[in-house]
């Protein structure tokens, strides 16, 4: 995909393009100063060519090995509206107290046939997984 391309996803009311680093790291394993650059210069890489603001971010990896309560803060801090991690889960009420830090569900074809897609959405799966527990942000 090209620049050109980009800009006319971009320009899709029902498509937000958000960032998520320059270079694919854990992040929760890179020293601060680092972890900081590869958020907000990916940020200001994608900006400057598509003319618009980039608000949202997904963690690299995004399991809690990856992205955790300094990344969450740092993503916070440097302006970002929300953040996606892969911790699997629904979204719920409770997570507008935690927009840096948001569930995902995973989309990549692994078991993944229509019937599994109803079942991933139902969010039965994730009730299970995650115990009953709604937020996962610590
Ligand atoms: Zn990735």
């Amino acid at each position: 995909m090209d620049w050109e391309e980009l800009k006319q996803i971009a320009a899709d009311p029902l498509c937000t393009i958000g960032t998520h680093t320059l270079t694919h790291p854990m992040l929760a394993k890179a020293d601060a100063e680092t972890m900081r650059h590869e958020i907000s210069a990916s940020r200001s890489r994608l900006q400057e060519p598509l003319g618009s603001a980039v608000h949202h971010f997904a963690y690299p990896v995004g399991d809690p090995g990856s992205a955790g309560p300094r990344e969450f803060t740092a993503v916070a801090e440097l302006g970002f509206a929300s953040a996606v991690t892969t911790r699997p889960g629904m979204v719920f009420t409770e997570h507008g107290a935690h927009l840096h830090a948001l569930p995902r569900l995973s989309i990549n074809g692994n078991w993944q046939d229509r019937a599994a897609l109803e079942v991933l959405l139902s969010g039965a799966p994730f009730a299970v997984w995650n115990r009953g527990q709604r937020v996962n942000a610590a």
